[in-house]
């Protein structure tokens, strides 16, 4: 009894840490399509937000930072309302979980039961049809709306009056994050782990030069929408923006790098579809777009843009070069669509597509440093070349 109350005390510190890290060990779906039940196991009561986003249906949950240990593959699959479902950490503090509906779907009722007869803490969520006014009307009193900064947005920079002797800027973006895993690869592994291990290991190597300032707009597990990194790669007043991703195919036998560049029109059906799949990432971790102009969730290209495109382009053909020496690269390398992320108007943007993830090889070669490792050689070089043409082209 002392003992165990010593035992304690001694542990006073980290309740108090604690209190913001709910283990997760367990989710389960049950029921059917008229009525659906959500559990999750948990070792603490957990506080939420929930909200709804349509286009297409979603109720999104929001919890204090869980210590999720549940991976996105070991979530339950399609079950009654729901469609399928992912959790990760949408921003500093936050974890999200996203629940894709079949249709309009309400919460009937949402239980937290203390723990009892073997069970731990369980959040449990009842879901039941509606229909589409019902479900507007819900979003309508939604009381947590997802934060959005709209921060004020640069003014379009004139890149030829930029200082010529400060170190010319590089942004690398490592793609997805959090409660977007973007691709899944036949072993399991996740994209956005992948992408963050090249954007940390190129920026590292870029540094090596000397030459360039580099900034990474993601540097941990987290959710960043596409707006916010073009937000990032402005504000940091980027020379050089780069998108980092492996796709996934249904053709397991599919592999090679590819780079994009942003286009109105899509090179061919697959660089539309790809663009289609990534510019999907805000609407997987339960992005609300209601207030959103038209202008920022399409592809419309201004001319402040053209320049930008040409030497976006210029940049991928010296990439393609440089990259095909020490890679297997897919035939057409340098392809164009329309994607989200490449719309800094004033910034040559580019988006490198490293490997197929669905490809047992080329998975296991991104899972290697040594194989990231040539690549962000490859990369460097390639970066070096481009900014000895354009600076030179610039110089009076
Ligand atoms: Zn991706």
């Amino acid at each position: 009894m002392l003992g165990m109350a010593a035992g304690l005390g001694a542990m006073v510190p980290s309740v108090a840490q604690a209190a913001r890290s709910i283990p997760v060990s367990g989710v389960r779906l049950g029921g059917t399509d008229q009525s659906t039940r959500l559990v999750l196991d948990l070792a603490g009561k957990p506080t939420h937000n929930a909200f709804y986003l349509i286009n297409p249906y979603r109720i999104v949950f929001d919890f204090p930072e869980f210590d999720w240990a549940v991976p996105n593959t070991k979530m339950p699959g399609a079950r009654g309302l729901i469609k399928s479902m992912r959790v990760g950490l949408f921003q500093p503090g936050v974890y999200r979980l996203v629940l894709d509906l079949t249709g309009p779907a309400e919460v009937q009722r949402i239980l937290t039961l203390p723990p009892q007869s073997g069970f731990d803490w369980r959040f449990v969520v009842d879901l039941k049809p509606t229909d589409h006014a019902g479900f507007l009307a819900h979003m309508g009193r939604s009381e947590a709306k997802v934060q959005q900064a709209i921060a004020k947005e640069p003014a379009i920079s004139d890149r030829t009056g930029r200082a010529r002797n400060v170190k010319p800027v590089i942004i690398l973006d490592p793609g997805h994050g959090g409660v977007d895993p973007g691709a899944v690869g036949v072993n399991g592994v996740y994209e956005k782990h992948i992408t963050l291990a090249m954007g940390r290991q190129l920026k590292k190597e870029l540094e090596k030069t000397g030459r360039y300032k580099v900034v990474l707009t993601r540097d941990r597990d987290i959710f960043v929408s596409l707006r916010g990194r073009v937000r990032v790669a402005r504000q940091a007043k980027g020379d050089l923006f780069i998108s980092l991703h492996a796709d996934s195919h249904r053709n397991s036998k599919t592999r090679g790098l590819s780079i994009y560049t942003l286009s109105e029109r899509a090179s061919d059906k697959e660089a539309a579809l790809l663009a289609e799949k990534e510019n999907k990432a805000d609407i997987i971790s339960g992005m609300d777009f209601s207030e959103e102009s038209p202008e920022v969730t399409g592809i419309l290209i201004d001319l402040a843009q053209r320049e930008s495109m040409n030497l976006s382009s210029q940049f991928a053909t010296l990439a393609v070069g440089e990259l095909r020496r020490e890679v297997e690269t897919l035939s057409n390398t340098h392809r164009f669509a329309g994607f989200a992320v490449l719309k800094a108007p004033d910034i040559p943007s580019v988006l490198l597509e490293m490997g197929y993830l669905s490809n047992r090889t080329e998975v296991r070669l991104l899972q290697k440093a040594s194989y990231r490792g040539k690549l962000a050689k490859s990369m460097v070089s390639s970066i070096d070349r481009y900014f000895d043409q354009t600076q030179s082209a610039q110089r009076p």
